[in-house]
């Protein structure tokens, strides 16, 4: 990697907007880019495997990593919790990579509060009724929790303008595209470029 410190990234979007299917597609877009696998004591999908999309823990285990401070936010999400492990984030950054946080908006807005340099960016599903039909069509919830998901959804979008960008999901690899600008003008602001540049040497 080089010199240059990466970026703390935060995403948020209501579950079945396709925050997995974008960051898959960022990431293969970027190889300075490392995603937080977070815990949570909800159960593994199929397909899900314990480390890679996030460490599934009992529901005392996270409380004793709440008590021990290994998070850097913790949150309740539809009858789950949630919690970003805090020491992968400082060796990940401390090597020189960014860092993706996929985390509802509870979390997020304790990372912005404890982290002011972190980017936010708000993924928004095109509408309501695609929102419905993507998490029907993933079918891994039931009835109720779907409508769970839909109303925990409206009450999201709401804080979509905290964020410091808004990308709409209509298209996966569009929405990859937008993201990969995002980061790639966030690491060329002016006063993160001066920091990475030795004094005196251009810029007087
Ligand atoms: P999230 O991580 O936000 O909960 P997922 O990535 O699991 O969402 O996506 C939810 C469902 O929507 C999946 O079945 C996925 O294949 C589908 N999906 C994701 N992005 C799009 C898109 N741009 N257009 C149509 N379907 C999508
Ligand atoms: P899902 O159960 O669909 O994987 O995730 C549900 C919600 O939890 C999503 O909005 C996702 O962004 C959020 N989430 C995942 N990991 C974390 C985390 O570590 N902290 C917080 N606060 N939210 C998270």
């Amino acid at each position: 990697m080089t010199g240059k410190k990466g970026l703390l990234v935060v995403l948020s979007g209501p579950s079945g907007t396709g925050k997995s299917t974008v960051i898959g597609a960022l990431l293969d877009l970027r190889d300075d880019l490392r995603f937080s696998v977070s815990a949570t004591t909800r159960a593994p999908r199929p397909g899900e495997v314990d480390g890679r999309e996030y460490y599934f823990r009992s529901r005392e285990q996270f409380l004793d990593m709440i008590a021990a401070d290994a998070f850097l936010e913790h949150a309740e999400y539809v009858g789950n919790f949630y919690g970003t492990p805090a020491a992968p984030i400082e060796a990940d950054m401390a090597a020189g990579y960014s860092v993706l946080l996929d985390i509802e908006v509870q979390g997020a807005a304790q990372v912005m509060a404890k982290r002011p340099e972190a980017v936010s960016v708000f993924l928004c599903p095109p509408s309501l009724d695609e929102l419905e039909r993507r998490l029907r069509g993933r079918g891994t919830d039931d009835d109720d929790r779907v409508r769970g998901r839909l109303a925990a959804a409206r009450r999201e979008i709401a804080q979509a303008k905290n964020y410091d960008y808004i990308v709409v999901n209509d298209d996966a690899h569009k929405a990859a595209r937008e993201l990969d600008a995002i980061l790639t003008a966030e690491l060329c602001r002016s006063g993160r470029q001066l920091r990475s540049i030795p004094e005196g040497e251009m810029f007087p």
